[in-house]
């Protein structure tokens, strides 16, 4: 399945499009990921054959890699949302979720490193659902 998707960061400086297939879909509850977006977990697409290209922005991105690990995460400077990266020497194009605009046409395949999930997360489908902001 080919998609042809576009995404964009909070402030709208930084955007980009996405050709081709995104192969996985995974919602990460490690503790990186937990500090990285400050949220319960990472939610990214990853493909090793999609091509990206930037239409906008792309002198604003900066790169965080942590010392000694794998993970790395790009983010636009002016309003510090999250950004597609091509990690593991170029051959893995990760592309947050939450960035696209377009609907996206996979749903995701899993939770992972779900023990390491925050305590708080823990019967989270209990907490009621509001529509809106909460009165
Ligand atoms: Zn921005
Ligand atoms: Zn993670």
């Amino acid at each position: 399945m080919t998609d042809n998707t576009t995404g964009s960061c909070l402030c709208g400086s930084v955007t980009f499009e996405v050709s081709g297939a995104l192969e996985s879909f995974f919602l990460c509850h490690c503790s990186r990921c937990r500090k990285d977006t400050g949220s319960a977990f990472a939610a990214n697409l990853f493909s090793t054959t999609a091509e990206l290209r930037w239409l906008s922005g792309e002198d604003l991105i900066k790169t965080y890699r942590l010392p000694a690990t794998r993970h790395q995460k790009s983010f636009c400077s002016a309003c510090g949302s999250a950004v597609p990266s091509i990690q593991m020497e170029g051959t893995l194009l990760v592309v947050p979720a939450g960035s696209m605009d377009s609907a996206i046409a996979v749903r995701p395949d899993a939770h992972i490193c779900f023990d390491s999930r925050a305590a708080w997360e823990d019967q989270l489908e209990q907490a009621p659902r509001i529509a809106g902001l909460p009165g």
